[in-house]
C-alpha cells in the first residue's frame, strides 16, 4: 500500500546529530505544513528519531521526550515509532545492497 505525502519540501540546511548527514527536506505523511520548533523527525539515512530545535536545526530526541510523548500523545507516539521503523528497514536494506555490491 503506498502512502502519499502531506508535505515534501525544504526545509533550513542542518545535520542530523546522529550521522552527520548534511539535511535541507523533509517529509510528512500527518502534517500538510513545514516543519516547526519541537516537531519529530526521524533521519532518512541512520533512522534517528530527533526534534526541529528553535532555530530549525534537528537535535537528538531523549528516551525522556519519547516516554513523555508516549504519555501526552500515543497516536503521534506511534507514528513516530512507525516512521522510525521504516527508516531501519531503508538502512537494513541499503547496508544489504553496499554488501552485495562489495562481494561482486
Ligand atoms: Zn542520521
Amino acid at each position: 500500500m503506498e502512502i502519499e505525502a502531506k508535505f515534501s519540501g525544504r526545509v533550513k540546511k542542518t545535520q542530523c546529530p546522529a550521522c552527520g548527514t548534511g539535511l535541507d527536506g523533509a517529509t510528512s505523511f500527518e502534517s500538510e505544513r513545514a516543519p516547526l520548533e519541537g516537531d519529530y523527525s526521524v533521519c532518512a539515512y541512520c533512522a534517528a528519531i530527533c526534534r526541529f530545535g528553535e532555530h530549525g536545526q534537528l537535535v537528538a530526541a531523549t528516551m525522556r521526550e519519547l516516554l513523555a510523548l508516549q504519555d501526552a500523545d500515543l497516536e503521534l507516539f506511534a507514528y513516530v515509532m512507525k516512521m522510525h521503523t521504516t527508516a531501519r528497514l531503508m538502512v537494513r536494506e541499503r547496508e544489504k545492497a553496499a554488501k552485495a555490491a562489495i562481494s561482486c
